[in-house]
């Protein structure tokens, strides 16, 4: 059987670009290398084939100092190359004084097969040494293909900055915990995990040498991913209105779920990797229930993702949290609120009156006017709710507004009592009516709000009024 091909990452899937040369990484281990030339230059380079473990044989009438000095890490041969020197060696690496001299040595080695390099005499080389970032196991080569070697040496100078030194213990770590990894059979998505968070760490840590104690970590993170998640007030719908906290959760969310209410401008603040669901009704499914909304919450906070669950306004206020909450901690998964600005505050904003009143409105109510059966719940507080000195903010309550109005009135609420509607609460579209009771039924059935409508009743609202009846203001305030 072959093996499937490995999938390239996407990085590398693009098309490639004409090479000047191929950057590859020879093993030189226990290989015979042959070395002409009694130079520094040469000298210089028998070192660095030493440091790969290469048998490195050098051949000089006049071994230099630099070349004397090796003498324990290769083997001198005190006379000058012959094109049987070439006979079982790997690679061949000769310093010239010139071109002649090179040409000769580039055809002994292409007849024993043998790639040449001659020092500084780029048309007589098979193969090129690059600048070298040296963490090893972590090798960096840098090659201008000889266009620009001062170049090139400015870059390795960036990347050294870049790379300390610790980052060389990370690779060697990598080397040493391979065995016991793959011992350990994990499937690919896991191992891939357990690579990731290594490398973030060697990034984020270079000088902290690794452990055996950061291996368990990193282990028991992929293996045990903490998904969490946070429910998270997206405020009435101007994303300015968000809180700092509500920001900070979008940013580090690997998934949003967000529903109609929620302002696009507000779900454009998530992570840009973040994955976003729509769960509202034109969205994830065509009837999406809670049921199914609080399932996928705990779904994707089971696979290790930091689910952020927007809700429109506030969470805690007729978003049906307490199930999202239950179904999280029946999981075992780790649950944060954020609250945010409820559509009450945004629309006490924009009628700019407050909705309590020293001896007016002692008391504020938020009631929803939208029960299980799409009618008035039935059991609503009526007492409480015709006392014109509270200030009733009435949710979903637009479908259901004419029965509402007369069941106030016929529990004794003064028909005259203010009654406001405010439409998309601070969006740049906000509306604004200012009515009594009596009448506003009448008149938002003339206006037909399209967006989110909020009805506030109480006398509270008479104070500030700018405007006894009507449409204040058609568009935006601002
Ligand atoms: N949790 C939300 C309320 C969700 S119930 C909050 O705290 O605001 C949905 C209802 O809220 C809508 O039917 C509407 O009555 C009201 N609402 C939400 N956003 C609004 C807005 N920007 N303007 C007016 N009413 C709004």
């Amino acid at each position: 059987m072959t093996q499937p091909p490995r999938q390239p990452d996407s990085a590398a899937a693009a098309p490639i670009g004409a090479l000047a040369t191929l950057p590859v990484f020879f093993k030189l281990t226990g290989k015979r290398v042959l070395l002409a030339g009694g130079t520094d230059a040469a000298a210089w380079k028998a070192e660095l084939l030493a440091a790969t473990g290469a048998q490195v044989e050098v051949f000089a009438a006049e071994p230099g100092e630099k070349l004397l000095a090796l003498a324990h890490k290769i083997t001198l041969h005190a006379r000058p190359w012959t094109a049987a020197d070439f006979s079982g060696t790997t690679l061949a690496v000769g310093d010239f004084s010139s071109d002649a001299e090179a040409a000769a040595f580039r055809d002994a080695g292409r007849l024993h097969g043998v790639p040449v390099n001659a020092v500084d005499r780029p048309a007589f080389c098979d193969f090129q040494f690059g600048a070298i970032v040296e963490r090893s196991p972590l090798i960096i080569g840098i090659s201008t293909d000889g266009a620009a070697p001062v170049f090139g040496q400015a870059i390795r100078a960036r990347i050294e900055a870049l790379l300390p030194q610790g980052i060389s213990a990370w690779a060697q770590a990598a080397r040493d915990w391979r065995p016991s990894m793959q011992a350990l059979g994990l499937n690919f998505r896991n191992r891939r995990s357990f690579w990731e968070r290594f490398s973030a760490a060697a990034l984020a840590r270079p000088d902290h040498p690794p452990g055996e104690a950061d291996r368990l970590a990193f282990l028991d993170a992929t293996t045990h991913p903490h998904g969490s998640a946070v429910l998270v007030g997206a405020g009435p719908g101007d994303p300015e209105l968000l809180t700092l906290k509500a920001v900070r959760a979008l940013q580090s969310a690997d998934v949003v779920l967000y529903d109609d209410l929620v302002s696009p401008r507000v779900v454009e603040m998530a992570r840009r990797e973040a994955q976003r669901i729509n769960v509202g009704k034109r969205g994830y499914k065509p009837s999406c229930t809670q049921e199914d909304i609080s399932a996928l919450i705990v779904a994707l906070a089971q696979e290790g993702k930091r689910v952020v669950r927007l809700k429109g306004g506030d969470p805690m206020i007729f978003g049906r949290a307490n199930e999202e909450i239950a179904a999280l901690r029946a999981a075992c998964i780790p649950v944060e609120i954020v609250p945010g600005v409820t559509a009450a505050g945004a629309a006490a904003a924009a009628l700019q009156s407050s909705l309590t009143e020293r001896d007016v409105a002692r008391r504020v109510q938020f009631i929803t006017a939208h029960g299980r059966d799409g009618h008035l719940p039935g059991d609503l507080d009526w007492a409480a709710l015709a006392d014109p000195r509270a200030t009733s903010v009435v949710y979903m309550g637009v479908r259901t507004l004419a029965e509402l109005s007369a069941r106030l009135i016929a529990r004794g609420l003064p028909p005259d009592t203010p009654a406001c509607m405010v439409e998309r609460a601070s969006w740049a579209d906000e509306r604004v009516l200012r009515s009594t009771i009596g009448q506003l039924p009448g008149q938002l059935a003339a206006l037909q709000p399209k967006g989110p409508c909020l009805i506030l009743i109480g006398l509270a609202l008479a104070t500030n009024a700018i405007v006894d009846a009507g449409v204040d203001r058609v568009g935006s305030i601002k």
